[in-house]
Parts: structure tokens; sequence; C-alpha cells
């Protein structure tokens, strides 16, 4: 009789999850997985009956239960957490990287014509007499434009691109105020206090996540080359008085516009969190010179650094295969921004949650990826840093070829799911075991298969209906 009551305990505890996960990938739109949740349930009610009504069967079914235990036992048994990802980026670094020139990134590089003024004439020469086989490809990626015919993808629909559009108006307006001189002599404040007040007030004013860091000058960008105000003087401008500090900050992108990738949807929500982050890291610089300090807001209309390391060194995340930072709570679907300042704060520390580990198997991005820029095989040395490289330029001339940034692979990837008990759990496991790094890709493919589609949105996010 106690065996029988074990094994119903037993039973309901797998009715339990098996039902909660299907509730949860019918809520997720996952058909596949909502299927292997409802034969979970209903293996687990045939166990019922066949526990009371069979008592034959109780030996098999406590065999099963047996296996289902041990499985569940090794999945639990924790590994070493990577050493080289507590060292943060520097860990990426396999000899003395030399510093990125903001000159040589695309969006630079588009944003370069020899029609212009005579400085902006003379800035052109001078490139692509020093890399003239840009030269080409850059002139055919910058006819198509940016981001090519905005929403092209969607027929151009006129709601999802005034969205987009008015996102991405925010930063434009804020860039020209992104650096904040102290107002006030310096308030004097314990590192501890002002660690504890910044992080609150950043979380007050929107971000979801906080982190904070020593600026690595590693990570600072040599030369100025993105200019949005028509400041051609500054272009190729050595980028040297820095303040120390990063308070490096996260803002979640919607899982249901994040879903719909790569149609419009996908874009106007990446608008709404850099509208978001410049509205964040502008307030807080503009905090900082009110306190007696130097702030510097780093958004996509004034970047001084490169965003993915100081996250990982400020214990916000790894690098993932697709190139974008993964999050312990929202996986990929993340936004990042920052500010600088020269207020003494105390860094945090970077963290292992078993991402790189996962990424050496899954290869799920690098398969979705309709260009085809994320690489399936190992890690790379470049510019001095190990990593899986993204090929940038294939990437964006998709973007151009569709008139939205994709995300494609943000959407696919398994970290990116939403924070609810099962993936809780999954997030947990991974983070400690290599065997659930190892086993839970393969099985994230069974249960959520390989090929992404997008997921229908919600009636007001309908970008297939035209409004004009
Ligand atoms: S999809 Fe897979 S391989 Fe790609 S970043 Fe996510 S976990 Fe890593
Ligand atoms: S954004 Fe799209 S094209 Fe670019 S790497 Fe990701 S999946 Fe590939």
């Amino acid at each position: 009789m106690k065996l029988m009551y074990l094994l119903i305990f037993a039973d309901m505890v797998m009715l339990g999850l098996a039902l909660t996960f299907t509730i949860e990938s019918i809520h997720e739109k996952e058909p596949r997985a909502t299927k292997f949740g409802g034969a979970g349930v209903f293996a687990a009610l045939v166990i019922f009956v066949l526990i009371i009504w069979t008592p034959a069967m109780r030996l098999s079914i406590t065999v099963f239960f047996l296996f289902g235990g041990l499985f569940i036992f090794i999945c639990l048994i924790p590994g070493k957490p990577n050493p080289g990802l507590l060292k943060g980026s520097t860990s990426y670094m396999l000899n003395e990287g030399k510093r990125f020139d903001e000159r040589d990134i695309v969006f630079a590089r588009a944003r370069m014509t020899k029609n212009g003024s005579s400085e902006q004439a003379g800035i052109y020469r001078r490139y692509y007499e020093k890399h003239p086989e840009k030269e080409e490809p850059d002139a055919k990626r910058r006819n198509k434009g940016l981001i090519g015919k905005l929403g092209k993808i969607d027929n151009c629909q006129t709601s999802s691109i005034a969205m987009t559009k008015a996102g991405f108006d925010i930063p434009n307006l804020l860039g020209p105020h992104a650096v904040a001189q102290p107002q006030i002599p310096r308030v004097d404040l314990s590192p501890e206090k002002a660690t504890d007040l910044v992080k609150n007030f950043a979380r007050h004013i929107g971000a979801d996540l906080v982190g904070i860091c020593k600026l690595n000058p590693q990570w600072v960008y040599s030369f100025r080359g993105e200019l949005h105000y028509e400041n051609w003087n500054d272009w190729g401008k050595p980028l040297e008085d820095f303040p120390p500090f990063a308070v490096v900050m996260l803002t979640e992108m919607d899982r249901e516009h994040v879903s719909a990738a790569p149609h419009t949807p996908s874009v106007a929500e990446s608008a709404n969190d850099y509208a978001k982050g410049a509205y964040i890291s502008t307030v807080l610089a503009r905090f900082f010179a009110h306190m007696g300090y130097r702030g510097v807001a780093q958004h996509n209309r004034h970047y001084d650094t490169l965003m993915v390391p100081l996250a990982i060194d400020a214990g916000l995340g790894e690098l993932g295969r697709q190139g974008y930072l993964i999050a312990p709570k929202y996986g990929a679907r993340v936004r990042i921004f920052a500010t600088l300042t020269d207020m003494e704060l105390i860094p945090d520390r970077p963290i292992s949650i078993g991402a790189e580990e996962f990424c050496s198997k899954c290869k799920k991005c690098a398969e979705a990826c309709p260009s085809r820029s994320i690489p399936s095989n190992e890690k790379v040395l470049y510019s001095g840093v190990e990593k899986w490289k993204l090929d940038e330029e294939l990437c964006f001339d998709y973007w151009s070829k569709i008139g939205t940034d994709c995300a494609i692979c943000m959407a696919i990837c398994p970290f990116s799911r939403p924070y609810t008990f099962s993936h809780i759990i999954v997030r947990w496991l991974v983070a400690r075991s290599p065997v659930v790094q190892k086993l839970f890709p393969i099985l994230d493919n069974w249960i959520y298969g390989k090929k992404w589609r997008p997921r229908k949105v919600s009636p007001w996010l309908d970008y297939t209906t035209r409004t004009n």
C-alpha cells in the first residue's frame, strides 16, 4: 500500500509539471511544445489509472520513476563555474587587443558620402584610400539605405513604420545632451551608498537590470566615426578622456513583438527600447551632473564604447553565438545602455550562466539565420578577441533587403523564452549542470523544433493590414 501512495505522489509531481509546461506552451504559442506537454499529461493520467487498477504494473512503474529520478539527480550534479567567464570580458582577449575604431563600423561607413560638403568629401577620400576594398560594397549599401525601405517585408505598413520612427526619434533628440558636466561641487557619498542609490534610481527610471563595472579602456573606441549631427570636425578624433565607471543597464524587449521577427513589430520594439535606453541613460547622466560628477550617456546616438563587453563586466550576462548578450532573465531579448561616470561605485562581478557551453552545442541561431551570418563552427580570434564572429555586413545586407532589423536570432534563442516556471527551472539547471548544458540543446530541438516561424501578434499590432 505504501508503494502505491509513493507512486501516486511521483505521478502527481509528473502531472503537475506536465500540466504547467502545457499551459505555459499554449501561452507562448508553441504548438509543438504544447503537444509534448499534452503527451506528458496524458501519460501521467494513464500511469495513475494503472497504479490504481493494475497492481501488476506497479513494479514497471516503479522502475520508470526510478530512472526518472536518476536522470533528475544527474542533472542536479553541479559543475564548476567557467573560470574564464568569471574574469569578465578580458577572458575573451587572447592577446593584447587593439581598440576598435568606430570609423570601421558599418553604420559609420554608411553615413559617409563623397557628394556632401568639402569636409565630408575629404573624409570619404581619406577613408577609402586606406580601405579601397570596402568602397564598392559600401556604396551599394548606401544606395539601398542602411535599413533599406523601412518595413518593406510588410509592404511598408503605415502604423508599424510610425511606431518604429517614433521610437528612433527619441535618441535622435537626446543625443546632443549625452554629455553632462558637474553642476555643483561634488556631493560626498560612500561607494556603498552611491552604488545603492544609483542602482535603485536606474531601476526606478526604467532599467530592467543594472550592473556596474570599471570601464576597461580596451572597449572604448579608439577614434570617433559615427556622426549624427553634421559634426564632421569630430570624425577621426581620438577618444581619450573617459570616466572610470560604467553603470550598465538592460531593457527587456517585449516577447510578443520579438516573436514576430523578422516582421515590423520586432524593429518597432527595437526602436521602443532605444527610446527607453536614451531616456534612462541621459537622465542618469544628468543625475550625476546634479550630484557634482560627470555623466556620459551611451545610447544609439552617442556611443563611446562597445556595449556587450561592458555588460559582461558588469555581471549582466554572457556573449552568445549570435553576438548578442545573453542575460539571465531575458536571454538575448535585451538592449544595452550605459552611463559613464567618475562617481566612485562598487563594481559587480561577472557571471557564468552556462550560455557559452550551451551555445557550443546549440547552433539554433546559426541554422535559422536567413543570411548565414552566424558561424556554426568554433570561435575564432578576431582583433585579439576570441569569439564566434558574426558577419555583420551580410547581416546588415539582409536588413536592407527586408527593411527591418530581422531579429530572428534573438527570437529563436532558447534563452529568450519568457521568465516562467518551466524556463526558470531550465535556466537554473543550465547555469549549473554540465550534463544539462550538453543535453538540453538537443532536447530543445525536439520539443520546440529547429525552424523559425514568426508568431501571430495581437490585433492592435497587426502588420498585414494596410492602414492607409
Ligand atoms: S540560439 Fe543557441 S547557439 Fe544561438 S545564441 Fe542562443 S543558445 Fe546560443
Ligand atoms: S539579425 Fe537576422 S540576418 Fe542578422 S544575424 Fe540575426 S538572424 Fe542573421
